[in-house]
């Protein structure tokens, strides 16, 4: 290519002064950053020989504009959840209920008493009410919160069981996603591995031979949440495992995953933290899984424990900050009146309530685009009920592909999830007022098609 192909492109200035983006309204800044974006990507394709021409100034100055908006917008932001799985990780698990969302408004904005006794007028316990609120509601003697459940986990076995033997069954030697996996995160906190059982069967006598024969001074249940073993299967059950660490005088820690605090839409053998926690002498669980609250590791138990687990160093570096604190607190709030978080109404919507929204959803898209009512399956996701189908709604649409990635692209991004040559849009997980999203998406796309 010819240097003086190079010389023609147009000059900062120009670009600058050209009213696409000189009347973008967009900050100087990004006005400019927008423009050495076109232009550094221009010269380079020139140079590579995947373009021979420069496009004209009002083009490039258009080109600049998009990419300073682009540049303008957070990268974190809010998307409409089409996929019908309710707690899904890569989408920010569970929506947050309006009195937590306003409680992280408040907390975010001003001041609070975060370490503050205002009856005292000293220095008080930041997680307090949390705590309160938890024992409330799990009956358990005591309660403390850090910012995530590997946090949780990683902080039980390091402060609990430091280069002691835990015993923990083969079947749950899981790895939950992101690269945390049960033995590697135990080998991290220093605690020593000891495996007992095989992978589809574990009896209580696999558990009792290493407490015999002095392998294993503690034992670790963990919920296996994100798979399910069906067949040839056994598993010893925390209160079996709890009368044997009785025994013997060791300790059981649990890591229930998904912690559900009562029975609720979700089957009736799920594990709950109120019964393991009426056993064991700590159980760690989620905080934005079936509660349905902000991320945060909660971990629940008896009190001379968790005083340890709260006195640990590690305790400060794993701290919840201040606006997870204030969403956990009005979560759990919500629990104890009886007020349903989002993820256990969108859990608890019936089949005859999805069909209806994903007739009336249709019937708002189908002037602009054919499409049907169809019933379909999401999942409870989150690694919280493996192999429990949720069977739900849809609202299916044509040119799947194309229509992917123009929902994908949309200022709200829209996700759905294609099938069968169709692109689906599920009912359980839409929030109000996202169908009208919806309609505005599908009308810019109609308006753009020749
Ligand atoms: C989800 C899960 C974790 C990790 O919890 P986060 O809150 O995502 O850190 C750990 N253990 C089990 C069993 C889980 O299901």
């Amino acid at each position: 290519m010819a240097d003086s192909t190079l010389s023609a492109l147009p000059r900062m200035d120009a670009l600058l002064a050209s009213p696409p983006l000189a009347e973008s309204g967009l900050p100087h800044a990004l006005q400019k950053a927008g423009a050495n974006r076109v232009l550094d990507g221009l010269r380079a394709a020139l140079r590579g020989g995947k373009q021979a021409e420069i496009p004209t100034l009002a083009a490039l100055a258009e080109q600049a504009r998009q990419a300073a908006e682009e540049l303008a917008r957070p990268g974190l932001r809010r998307v409409v959840n089409a996929t019908g799985v309710v707690l899904h990780t890569n989408l920010g698990r569970a929506p947050l209920s309006r009195r937590a969302a306003e409680a992280v408004a408040q907390a975010a904005a001003g001041y609070s008493n975060l370490e503050y006794d205002l009856a005292a007028g000293k220095r008080g316990s930041r997680t307090a009410r949390a705590e309160e609120l938890l024992k409330e509601l799990t009956g358990a003697e005591g309660a403390f919160a850090v910012n995530n459940n590997a946090a949780a986990v990683s902080l039980m076995l390091s402060a609990l069981t430091p280069g002691m033997g835990v015993a923990i069954s083969r079947g749950e030697l899981v790895e939950i996603g992101g690269s945390f996996r049960v033995p590697d995160v135990m080998a991290r906190s220093g605690a020593r591995l000891v495996e007992v059982g095989a992978t589809n069967k574990t009896r209580l006598s696999d558990y009792e031979r290493v407490l015999e024969s002095g392998q294993a001074q503690a034992l670790l249940k963990v919920h296996p949440s994100n798979f399910k073993v069906v067949g040839f299967t056994q598993e010893v059950g925390v209160e079996e495992l709890a009368a044997l660490a009785a025994r013997y005088g060791v300790p059981l820690l649990c890591d229930l995953g998904s912690g559900a605090l009562g029975p609720g839409p979700w089957p009736q053998d799920y594990p709950t933290v109120r019964k393991w926690a009426e056993k064991a002498d700590v159980v760690c669980f989620s905080g934005d899984k079936l509660l349905g609250g902000p991320q945060a590791g909660i971990l629940v138990g008896k009190g001379e424990v968790i005083q340890r687990l709260k006195t640990d160093p590690l305790a400060r570096a794993l701290r919840l900050d201040k606006l997870s604190l204030a969403a956990l607190e009005a979560t759990l709030m919500d629990w104890r009146d009886g007020v349903a978080v989002p993820v256990r109404t969108m859990l608890e919507i019936g089949p005859a309530e999805l069909r209806q929204r994903a007739k009336s959803l249709a019937a708002l898209l189908a002037p602009l685009c054919p499409c049907e009512a169809v019933e379909t399956a999401g999942e409870a996701g989150g690694g919280t009920l493996p192999g429990e189908e949720l069977p739900s709604w849809a609202v299916a649409l044509d040119s799947a592909e194309e229509l992917e990635t123009f929902f994908r692209g949309w200022s709200i991004p829209i996700l759905g999830r294609i099938h069968r040559g169709k692109l689906l849009l599920d009912v359980r997980t839409l929030l109000p007022g996202e169908g009208e999203l919806i309609r505005e998406a599908l009308a810019a796309w109609k308006g753009e098609r020749p």
